[in-house]
């Protein structure tokens, strides 16, 4: 038997990098809120100086939190938000108090004194909202500000012609209250080929004509890289900021701002013709080594984006290397194909990027059958959220 003394320790290479702050989780997510704001101040050199850019930070900007972004993004000069919720104002008004913050959902009855108090301005989108906010500023005898939402083709929320051309014709109505910003937003921005995107720039041009004056806003993400015909004197782009795709299928891209990684359970080595994980989703076809990771569709990480024998899985790194998805992904677990990834560096306790400057977003999403925007919303809560650097390729 051998004597313990003498078994030479682990190199340090094999050992597992798992740290206390880790041990209770199954996966890392680190989030870079400088690299957001650089983000931001590269749009500012995209849309030039006559331009204002705000930020788009709906769904906890956009998963990667709220607090922290706005903190980034205010400290880089950013003094304009859109937030989809009024709860979404409240936490970014505790953030950045004298911020222009508006709210894209609207106004549901009831809910003018919580916009009014945290000084949130909504943009209206409907006759009915419009005439809510401007007896509530009569009541209080303010003309407080809001945006108003003017559609031109979108036909989800915005005023249509007929009702802006109203409101622009009541002076009673718009004496109540401030327009603070006349906007629209584009149906398929994303597509730059699509021919409505100068559909609704012009009609845009001629709806907001009717509010002379009045700054005006029409881009998202997309929107500011469709050209200067669509920036106007606010753009407010969001999943650019993310480091999500602009324009589909376009490399065109801003810095990844995030890396989710998840730490490898155990390694197994199966044979070729061995099922692997629920419903033997897919077979191995040569002799393949397996690492078992612990993140699963719990964490977020969509179920779809795993393999089967009919389509392949989301490509995850390990140090530089890529590993494939395996069979099922489940709750909680999901296995990664190591075999072609040298055996000190896929151990027990080691990383592997699942979202992050390896595996882009965008990539893992489209192996999901979804969209960047999706996946990000929809990060999970079981990660250890660390917010700083994305750091090296482990
Ligand atoms: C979400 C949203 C944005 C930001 O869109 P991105 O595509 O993420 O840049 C801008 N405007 C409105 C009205 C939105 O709903």
């Amino acid at each position: 038997m051998t004597d313990p003394q003498t078994v030479p320790p682990p190199p340090a290479a094999r050992r597992a990098r798992v740290t206390v702050d880790d041990a209770g989780h199954g996966s890392v997510l680190t989030i870079d809120p400088a690299a957001i704001a650089r983000n931001w101040q590269a749009i500012t050199g995209v849309v030039g100086p006559a331009t204002a850019v705000a930020a788009t930070i709906k769904s906890d900007a956009y998963g990667c939190g709220i607090g922290p972004v706005v903190r980034a993004l205010s400290a880089a000069g950013c003094s304009t938000f859109f937030v989809a919720l009024p709860q979404e104002g409240l936490a970014a008004r505790r953030e950045a108090p004298s911020a222009v913050i508006y709210v894209l959902n609207g106004l549901l009855p009831g809910a003018a004194p919580l916009y009014a108090e945290a000084r949130l301005r909504p943009v209206l989108g409907s006759l009915p909202e419009v005439e809510d906010w401007a007896l509530f500023c009569r009541s209080r005898k303010v003309p407080l500000e809001a945006a108003l939402h003017l559609d031109t083709g979108m036909n989800r929320l915005g005023l249509p012609e007929e009702d802006a051309a109203r409101i622009a014709a009541d002076s009673v109505l718009t004496r109540a209250f401030r327009i603070s910003l006349v906007m629209s937003h584009l149906a398929c921005g994303s597509s730059p080929v699509s021919p409505f995107n100068r559909t609704q720039l012009a009609r845009f041009e001629a709806l907001s004509a009717r509010f002379p004056g009045l700054p005006r806003s029409l881009a998202n993400s997309a929107g500011v890289y469709l050209g200067p015909d669509f920036h106007f004197d606010l753009v407010r782009p969001g999943i650019a900021l993310y480091g999500g795709e602009i324009h589909e299928g376009d490399p065109l891209r801003l810095a990844p701002v995030l890396r989710l990684e998840a730490h490898i359970l155990q390694l197994r080595t199966v044979a070729a013709g061995t099922p692997v994980g629920y419903g033997q989703a897919q077979v191995t076809t040569r002799p393949t080594r397996l690492a078992i990771l612990s993140t699963g569709y719990g964490d977020g990480y969509h179920r779809r984006a795993g393999g089967s024998d009919d389509r392949p899985g989301a490509t995850a790194w390990l140090a530089g290397h890529r590993v494939p998805l395996f069979g099922r992904i489940s709750m909680d677990l999901m296995a990664v194909d190591v075999t072609d990834v040298p055996a000190d560096l896929a151990r027990r306790g080691a990383r592997v990027e699942l979202l992050g400057p390896n595996a882009d977003i965008t990539a893992v999403a489209a192996a999901a059958e979804t969209i960047d925007y999706e996946l990000l919303t929809g990060l999970g809560r079981r990660h250890r959220r660390v917010y700083g650097p994305l750091g090296e390729d482990l």
